[in-house]
């Protein structure tokens, strides 16, 4: 295995090349021809194609393809990878993260990363080690069984849960790394890693497994914790299992019409009724989300309690919540506990985000923990779907097999998930599976020395409720962390919280800043120059809420509409100034909120804490 430099002597190379700075200005074009590339020999890979394309050359390979023995179906496994090296070079790398249970190569990149090859970034991608459907550039061959974990079913093959872990990323960014030298005769200057969800748990892993092998790290909506986050989608089911009056066609429990969009827009204005103005501000948006504590939101909750309070008497009508509803989010909120009350993954911001309006778009509370697309007596909450097929194959040691659907199925399996008996096995190893999920998949340690003496630096942004991640959990690791590095944490990781916005994206927030936080990430690595604040905009032109009804009209009047607003290192919150227009981030200060973090940040050590969701 070729030892990675670190920047310090990556740079010196550029230098004794005779470019100014670390990065040339003019680029640097391959030495080589693209299809040549097929003929390099690397240790235990292939590469299966080199392909020119318009602009870049775009590079399809294979790490350790085997026929799996563990495996009853003796599927074919193997980290499928591509790397797209742009005719004219400008000296980084960037490697993708993943998504959801990975299991597709995106062999040409899109969106943020297409930009970045177009300027010049060698991009590169994995499938997590794993294909959930034949895909011809790899040979064909997919890993997806419906009788034995369906698009989860690579996880019965121990090596396929630790290639999805953490070991793709590495195993891919190396060769990358490689490719990159024989290509254009120079090492990569700067490496990058990239990603949202799964693939920000990816980002946070690269920088504690792998403290070495990228400078910049930017996490999004990290699933940092994904085995824990994976009981509290279990637990909210089973929850929100108890409001439900009818069975679906598996013969659990209809979820979609526990909470109907008219319900948690209710449980939003309640919300904001108390929390909206702790941040000066009256705009729909709760910046000051460490103050909107249960004991601000529970007499709200009540206040909007269909029959007790003000707001009306008819369940489901748009106006008020039933008790068993608010008793559900309460629980819900709390996070999941065993029968002693240990947390076992973590409480929840209360967020206004847990109504997407329908003008908002993505994958909200509602799409993870209620319904997607509704289909008749299916089903379709992301929790009940994806999550489903994760926490009994891939969360469990060893994975328990079941079918995707049916009475046995993956849904019936979250439905009667124990959290006493269950939950501890995302920590269990067995001969057959030497890494328990929490080790192979968790990115949860707080001490991040060696990446900072590498000179790398971490972004992670997230939304303080996304449905999926708490952003209480990660707000908690960082303050962790931060105690854990001496209180300056901040030197070389910083995190930004997005209040509203659903799972990567959507919601009723000022959700577009990748392109922002992309050159955050590069001024800090290339210059030393940290992010003090990103700016974020919101590209809808209307606000979601509507003057009068159920919110009040300074909300419509002061939503960033087609505006922007600042994303603040935490734990530093967006404060309006107090004059000028409210969609304006010139306007916003990045404030101390001065939350006083308590005993609550040992949760995981503090047994019998009954849960509590505090502050
Ligand atoms: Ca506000």
């Amino acid at each position: 295995m070729k030892r990675l430099l670190l920047a310090s002597t990556i740079a010196a190379s550029w230098a004794s090349l005779g470019v100014a700075g670390a990065l040339p200005a003019s680029g640097v074009a391959p030495r080589a021809s693209c299809a040549g590339l097929t003929g390099l020999t690397l240790p235990n890979a292939q590469i299966l194609s080199a392909t020119q394309k318009s602009g870049y050359c775009n590079v399809i390979g294979i790490i350790n393809k085997r026929t799996s023995t563990q495996d009853p179906d003796h599927f074919t496994y193997g980290i499928g990878f591509a790397l797209n090296l742009p005719n004219t070079w400008h000296g980084r790398f960037e490697m993708m993260g993943g998504g959801g249970t990975d299991g597709s190569l995106r062999s040409d990149p899109t969106g943020a990363a297409g930009v970045e090859l177009a300027q010049g970034w060698a991009i590169a991608a994995d499938d997590g080690g794993h294909e959930d459907s034949p895909n011809s550039l790899l040979g064909s061959y997919q890993d997806d069984d419906a009788n034995a974990g369906g698009s989860a079913h690579f996880a019965i093959d121990a090596q396929a849960r630790s290639d999805y872990g953490y070991n793709g990323i590495e195993k891919t960014a190396t060769i990358s790394k490689q490719i990159i030298a024989q290509y254009y005769g120079l090492e990569a200057g700067f490496s990058y890693i990239m990603g949202c969800s799964n693939g920000g748990r990816d980002a946070m892993v690269a920088s504690q497994k792998f403290p070495f092998l990228f400078d910049g790290v930017i996490s999004q909506n990290p699933g940092f914790n994904l085995p824990q986050a994976g009981l509290a989608e279990a637990w909210n089911e089973q929850v929100l299992g108890t409001l439900a009056t009818g069975k679906d066609a598996n013969g659990q429990p209809f979820i979609p019409d526990t909470f109907p969009p008219q319900d948690l827009q209710v449980a939003s204005a309640a919300i904001l009724s108390v929390c909206d103005a702790l941040d000066g501000l009256v705009d729909g948006i709760i910046d000051n989300y460490h103050a909107c504590t249960n004991k601000k939101v529970f007499p709200a909750l009540a206040n909007y309690t269909c029959g007790i309070g003000p707001h009306g008497s008819t369940p489901h009508g748009g106006t008020c919540l039933t008790s068993a509803q608010v008793g559900a989010l309460k629980k819900i909120y709390a996070g999941p506990v065993n029968s002693d009350g240990e947390r076992l993954y973590s409480n929840w911001f209360w967020d206004a985000g847990i109504w997407t309006p329908p003008s908002a778009g993505g994958a909200g509370w509602g799409a993870w923990n209620v319904v997607t697309a509704p289909v008749p007596g299916v089903n379709t909450a992301i929790n009940l779907t994806l999550g489903a097929g994760a926490l009994p194959m891939i969360f469990q040691t060893p994975p328990v097999v079941t079918p995707v659907g049916g009475p046995a199925g993956q849904e019936a399996y979250v439905f009667h998930f124990n959290f006493d008996t269950d939950a501890p096995n995302i920590f269990t190893e067995t001969k057959a599976y030497p890494e328990s999920s929490m080790d192979f998949m968790a990115a949860v340690s707080t001490d991040l020395s060696p990446f900072k003496r590498h000179g790398g630096k971490l972004i992670i942004s997230s939304s303080v409720n996304d449905g999926i991640f708490s952003g209480a959990a990660i707000a908690r690791w960082y303050r962790k962390m931060n105690r854990r590095m001496g209180g300056d944490a901040g030197d070389f990781a910083r995190l930004f919280m997005v209040p509203n916005m659903a799972h990567c994206g959507g919601g009723a927030a000022t959700d577009s800043f990748a392109e922002n936080e992309l050159n955050a990430i590069t001024a800090w690595v290339e210059n030393g120059v940290a992010p003090k604040r990103i700016v974020a905009a919101n590209r809808n032109t209307s606000s979601p809420y509507p003057p009068g009804g159920l919110f009040d009209p300074q909300v419509a009047r002061n939503f960033p509409a087609g505006g922007t607003r600042p994303l603040c290192p935490y734990p530093q919150t967006a404060a309006y100034k107090g004059t000028g227009l409210t969609n304006d981030a010139a306007n916003f200060a990045c404030v101390d909120p001065q939350f006083k973090p308590d005993d609550d940040d040992n949760d995981n050590e503090h047994h019998g804490s009954r849960g509590q969701e505090g502050r």
